[in-house]
């Protein structure tokens, strides 16, 4: 990381002003540990802000994604269904569990997983006898991906289906939070994510049971009894108390952080599409927290997006490529893939840019002034 003055990042916390109060109160009353009553608080914020009927307050997003998992069943030698165009942290938990990912192609309105993809893999899997344990897709830079026709595959089949939200809170589909329509959601209170804990992550569904069984697995399975008492393997996957103190004080920006992301998303819009440089618009039924702004740069721009990334690093801009699909990571090299080979295309032409809610307007306009420049735009 390179962190020379008078860097613009890509995405950093922005606190709120409130944070400290929590924070504060936590370590005067000596709750600096994994219980306290900024926790039920802060599972409090997270379903009054997205609708859930419960949340679990985790310490990653990650961690959330493995629960899911835990607690719908998946197993050692299961097949789980999930989105190729994402962040590696959505397909690793489908190794921690021992199951094998089946990855599926996007579809180029939302950049999410391609329902007639999904249906396709899911017949192509029973021809051969194996029924997939869980779908897993994800809402891709915030963007939500198609849920009415996603869900209706998945009740058809029958197959859980788990939403990774975490670049997704704020966004809705149809009017609702994104992460709250399959058996089970998650979101990512990590520092570059729209609110921050400073590391966390939250699991949310409508089955109380299940919200039981991920806090029992996230307190090492510990049984009730009064001694230490295991059946089952458990993790130490809890928030802390400090944590999710900054958390409530997030929660009391969240609209106005989504607010200022989709401001950002449309200067830049103003600004930079041209026949060269595209941007991702909203399909109807979906309104997006444009967590990251990010382009497409078309071919006949005779420039990729490594070297206009490495131009805008020679400015101290950190730009991003897109996220590298997981069907052509070595890691999951053997896994099964579904597709027409989108999310190539866009990891090979996308950029995202700084898209803090803290930017300044100068630092807006100079992102925008170097990338004029180098794309003659
Ligand atoms: C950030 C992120 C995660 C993981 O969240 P952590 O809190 O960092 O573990 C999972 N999926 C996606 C798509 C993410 O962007």
């Amino acid at each position: 990381m390179n962190y020379r003055p008078g860097r613009i990042f890509l995405s950093v916390p922005h606190m709120g002003g409130h944070e400290q109060n929590y924070v504060q109160k936590a370590i005067e009353d000596n709750w600096v540990t994994t219980a306290g009553p900024n926790i039920p608080g802060f599972e409090h914020d997270v379903c009054q802000h997205t609708n859930a009927r419960f949340a679990v307050a985790l310490n990653s997003g990650t961690a959330a994604i493995h629960l899911a998992l835990r607690v719908l069943g998946v197993q050692a030698g299961d097949e789980v269904i999930c989105s190729t165009f994402t962040f590696v942290a959505t397909a690793n938990p489908i190794l921690y569990v021992g199951a094998t990912p089946v990855f599926v192609e996007s579809e180029p309105t939302t950049w999410n997983m391609c329902p007639d993809m999904l249906k396709q893999t899911i017949e192509a899997r029973l021809k051969l006898g194996k029924k997939p344990a869980c779908i897993l897709l994800v809402h891709l830079y915030g963007m939500p991906a198609q849920m009415k026709e996603l869900l209706d595959i998945a009740h058809h089949y029958n197959i859980p289906l788990v939403e990774d939200a975490a670049e997704s809170l704020g966004s809705r589909y149809g009017g609702h939070q994104t992460g709250t329509f399959g058996d089970v959601g998650v979101f990512s209170f990590n520092g570059n994510k729209i609110i921050t804990t400073s590391g966390g992550g939250a699991l949310v569904t409508a089955n109380e049971e299940l919200a039981k069984q991920a806090s029992f697995l996230a307190t090492q399975a510990k049984e009730e009894a009064p001694y230490y008492e295991h059946t089952q393997v458990g993790y130490n996957y809890r928030m802390s108390n400090i944590a999710a103190g900054i958390g409530r004080g997030q929660f009391e920006v969240l609209e106005k952080r989504v607010k200022q992301r989709r401001e950002i998303f449309n200067f830049y819009r103003e600004q930079l599409e041209s026949e060269f440089v595209s941007f991702l618009p909203e399909p109807k039924n979906c309104f997006s927290n444009r967590w990251l702004t990010t382009l497409l740069l078309h071919p006949d721009t005779g420039k990729n997006p490594e070297q206009v990334r490495l131009a805008l690093e020679g400015h101290n801009i950190e730009v991003r490529r897109l996220w590298k699909p997981m069907h052509l990571q070595p890691l999951f090299k053997d896994a099964p893939y579904y597709g027409d080979g989108l999310s190539k295309k866009l990891f090979e032409q996308g950029l995202c840019l700084p898209s803090s809610s803290s930017l300044a307007e100068e630092d807006l306009e100079k992102v925008v002034k170097v990338l004029k420049s180098e794309l003659a735009v």
